[in-house]
């Protein structure tokens, strides 16, 4: 039996930036410091967004949305992902899953994991089984253990 299988990357940085609200996932999340951006910057759901373009090389997030487009100024990051999404899925193809990493030395993320994890299966439309979103730190080390920002890392694989 053949399968139509497609997997992509995403990767996105965003610099601390202080009175911005911190989103991560679509979810708020309480923090001294928010993230810099033409969007509310959220870190990982731009991440997920670029593994599912890259899964089916229809480019990137910068492509879709760019920063010098005042229509996308503070624009929500959950419509992004929707907009791309919905485009996905009228092509016939399904998530199987999606595996994040969160790499921050702040705030801390583990009381906010089960909600993050089941906002992003929302937005797929998948079950929260089918979601995973991981977060560690840079052992200080560098701009990102200077909290200079937030990393996020995702893998998406795509059934048609
Ligand atoms: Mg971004």
């Amino acid at each position: 039996m053949s399968s139509n299988l497609r997997i992509g990357t995403g990767f996105d940085v965003h610099r601390f930036a202080e009175n911005r609200p911190l989103f991560l996932g679509g979810v708020s999340i309480p923090s001294a410091v928010g993230l810099e951006g033409h969007s509310d910057a959220d870190v990982l759901l731009h991440a997920i967004t670029d593994a599912v373009l890259g899964a089916l090389a229809w480019g990137d997030i910068g492509q879709w949305f760019p920063d010098t487009d005042a229509q996308w100024k503070g624009s929500d990051s959950k419509v992004l992902f929707a907009t791309v999404w919905r485009k996905v899925k009228e092509e016939g193809w399904h998530l199987i899953n999606c595996d994040s990493t969160i790499v921050a030395e702040q705030p801390k993320i583990a009381p906010h994991m089960k909600s993050i994890t089941e906002s992003i299966a929302g937005l797929f439309g998948v079950e929260a089984s089918r979601v995973s979103v991981k977060a560690t730190t840079f052992e200080k080390m560098g701009s990102l253990g200077r909290s200079e920002g937030m990393v996020a890392q995702s893998v998406v694989l795509l059934e048609k």
